[in-house]
């Protein structure tokens, strides 16, 4: 059955070779259950990629349906009937022609991922951690959420038939919760920040027998995010901007893209320089910005987190140590904008470009204007930001005007206005 989700019934081989601790190396069976390594640490998917570049090229991948499962070779799905699709569209890149115009810059894409099912790129990340969870048996789910991330576990877990429960900071959005709710999963808004509520997850995994879901503690969400890369770079025929511009919460999207782009250098479909990968966060809450700027390799707990951008507001990462190897390799850095910043970039892209962006999403571009003054980025540069959520989903400033079709109206102070 050929379906708009890609041929879902054809035989996919899975070119996966191990599991391996993102910090110590140490090897782990696939197909198998896991959470953290033995260290406490991420695992990361490997796969022969010898055998993988044998077995797929560029114009194969090129007829196929435009969706993240057109990657399948690069993915560790083994079974097609395990798939849970709700369509996840390539997102298109969207020039900011007005601000090119204004700076002078050579080019300033904005990957577009509020495109996506459930309004987010979580859904990249959860579409391939459920399809693995439903390969290998799991039954019932966990997470602490900022939002996103659990209207993308509640859709896709109800979509799998698959429990899900749900944990967020009593400030989350009022869409994100509903959604949550309304997409089937269990949901409890919790008094405190979101590694509050990942403690009531690993609390509550032996009384409620759930498998711990969040960020980076399952190795699949990561090879889901890993597709942004795949895309944005098949995008530019097999070619990548100079600089990413990426919002930073738990990082998974920054650490799943570079290693897409390690991936297809090693296959030699990407020759170097890579891009460089620019970590955007708010002032508000900048853990790895200030551990990149003190030459660490972890980055320490950010006291009283606060941002509008919920989505970047992660105190604590626990792949903190990735982002920052990620950051330096590629020649990047990271960088904090304040929350005024991003609410004037939230009114100003809508206003001139036509494209409604999120707060992570104006972060990103607020980032980019501020390393154009700072000298950190040249105007020459082709850059990519990322909006990672539909912007229909967040508070906007009102609109309150009104006419009373009974009285005369004023041409003159209408034709004024605006
Ligand atoms: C989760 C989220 C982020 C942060 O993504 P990470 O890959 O976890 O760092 C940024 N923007 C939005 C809209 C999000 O939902």
């Amino acid at each position: 059955m050929t379906t708009h989700f890609g041929n879902l019934t054809e035989d996919r081989p899975t070119f996966v070779s191990h599991l391996e601790c993102s910090a110590t190396g140490e090897r782990y069976q696939a197909d198998r259950v896991h959470g953290l390594s033995d260290a406490g640490k991420p695992l990361l998917v490997r796969y022969d990629l010898a055998a993988l570049a044998d077995n797929v090229d560029q114009e194969t991948l090129a007829a196929r349906p435009p969706d993240l499962w057109r990657y399948r070779e690069f993915l560790p799905v083994r079974n097609t009937t395990s798939i849970v699709s709700l369509g996840e569209s390539m997102t298109p890149l969207v020039p900011l022609h007005q601000i090119e115009a204004e700076t002078g810059s050579a080019q300033v894409l904005v990957k577009d991922e509020g495109r996506l099912p459930t309004g987010s790129f979580k859904a990249r990340g959860l579409a391939m951690a459920v399809t693995m969870a439903k390969e290998l048996g799991l039954t019932r789910l966990a997470m602490p959420t900022n939002g996103n991330a659990g209207a993308a576990l509640a859709a896709y877990g109800s979509r799998a038939g698959i429990e899900t429960f749900v944990f967020c900071p009593d400030d989350t959005p009022e869409v994100n919760v509903r959604e949550i709710a309304l997409q089937g999963a269990r949901v409890w808004r919790v008094n405190g920040l979101i590694n509050d509520c990942g403690g009531i997850v690993a609390a509550g995994q032996d009384p409620m027998g759930w498998f711990d879901f969040s960020t980076l503690k399952e190795p699949y969400r990561i090879e889901g995010k890993k597709t942004m890369g795949l895309e944005l770079a098949e995008q530019l025929g097999w070619t990548t901007p100079k600089a990413i511009f990426y919002p930073t919460g738990g990082g998974t999207g920054l650490i799943g893209m570079w290693k897409a782009f390690r991936e297809l250098v090693e296959i030699g479909w990407l020759n170097e320089p890579l891009p460089r990968m620019v970590a955007v966060q708010s002032t508000g809450c900048a853990p790895i910005v200030r551990a990149f700027d003190e030459g660490a390799d972890h980055a320490e707990y950010w006291e009283d987190a606060h941002t509008i951008a919920a989505g970047i507001r992660v105190p604590a990462a626990i792949g903190d140590f990735l982002i920052l190897e990620a950051l330096r390799e590629s020649g990047g850095f990271a960088i904090a904008v304040t929350d005024e910043e991003i609410a004037g970039a939230q009114e100003r892209i809508p206003r001139s470009e036509g494209l409604l962006l999120s707060p992570e999403g104006a972060a990103t571009y607020a980032a980019y204007r501020r390393s154009l003054r700072e000298g950190r980025i040249d105007r020459d540069d082709r850059v990519m930001l990322f909006n990672c959520g539909n912007g229909l989903k967040y508070a906007m400033p009102p609109a309150d005007q009104a006419l009373n079709r009974h009285q005369p109206i004023d041409w003159a102070e209408m034709r004024s206005v605006g």
